[in-house]
């Protein structure tokens, strides 16, 4: 184990209260935490306004603190932020990285389809505003140029999953960094935070793993070190669906008592992750399953 400071986080959207899959990411963040005498920060990704819930940000962290998983020194939250996505694009621009891109989702469509990329293969940007609008189109996003390989290709080592690649320029292309309804994106945010908060190891859910890539070419390009990453795995529905708030995952039943609340999120969540524990109260679920993360992390990666 490694002398340097540990610095974890969970950072939740507030579009909905918690669910099972959300606990499992925040438990895991917790435990990982812990496990390293680390630090554990909460950071409420608010950026995307259409999706925001009113209240849930609350919801979030009184159900978290009923859990039992208090979080170090002041959440923050995104949209209070703002200034620091501001100097980061500008850093980036000044770096000649960022482009205006006119094109519309249906115009991306198209163009990948015309090239003969199959149905349902995720669209990769195919450059056209990359050398400038074209006439008479109006910029909607700002892009970021990503280098041609074999600088695109990122290889990184997830804790969880083993070895991960991808080629950004072949799998991503050019990606937004400010969205067309003047939203920030989350790739930008999320490595602006992460930086900005010292965050030595992401722990969350492996629907982010093909993020990942895109981040680590962020960190690079603002001048940030790499975090770690552990990715867990999503906890999918009876129809095999992420859970999420999209797909119309209920918040668990936190009950008024200790025990519901136990029995109906915490353990089912740490069963989860693979722990096997039997606590009586909350104090000695916490007491059982951070010895059991450390024993968990020994037998991974889990290469599946
Ligand atoms: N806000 C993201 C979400 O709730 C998580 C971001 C992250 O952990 O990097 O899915």
């Amino acid at each position: 184990s490694s002398t340097a400071p540990y610095i974890g986080r969970f950072a939740p959207s507030p579009s909905g209260p918690l669910h099972m899959g959300s606990l499992v990411a925040a438990m895991a963040s917790y435990l990982d935490a812990k496990v390293h005498r680390g630090t554990w920060l909460l950071r409420i990704e608010d950026l995307d306004y259409d999706r925001n819930v009113e209240g849930a940000d609350m919801a979030i962290l009184a159900t978290l603190q009923r859990c039992g998983m208090t979080w170090d020194g002041e959440a923050t939250w995104q949209s209070r932020r703002l200034a620091l996505y501001q100097a980061a694009l500008k850093r980036l621009q000044d770096a000649g990285l960022v482009y205006a891109c006119g094109c519309s989702r249906k115009e991306i469509h198209d163009s990948v389809l015309q090239a003969g990329v199959p149905k349902g293969a995720a669209a990769v940007y195919p450059g056209t505003c990359r050398h400038g609008l074209a006439p008479g189109k109006a910029a909607r996003a700002l892009r970021l140029r990503v280098p041609e390989a074999p600088q695109a290709v990122y290889d990184f080592a997830d804790r969880w999953h083993g070895p991960q690649r991808q080629d950004l320029a072949g799998e991503v292309g050019d990606f937004i960094v400010l969205r067309g309804d003047g939203y920030w994106a989350y790739q930008l945010a999320v490595v602006v935070d992460d930086g900005v908060q010292g965050i030595t190891q992401v722990v969350r859910g492996a629907d982010l793993l093909d993020s990942t890539p895109r981040q680590l070419y962020l960190h690079d390009v603002l001048g940030l070190p790499h975090p770690g990453f552990l990715h867990v795995p999503v906890v999918n529905n009876t129809s095999g669906e992420k859970l999420s708030k999209q797909t119309g995952a209920l918040a668990f039943d936190t009950g008024t008592h200790a025990g519901e609340l136990l029995a109906s999120a915490l353990l089912p969540a740490a069963r989860f992750l693979g722990l096997d524990v039997r606590a009586d109260d909350v104090e000695d679920f916490w007491r059982q399953t951070i010895p059991a993360w450390a024993q968990r992390l020994a037998r991974l990666p889990e290469c599946t």
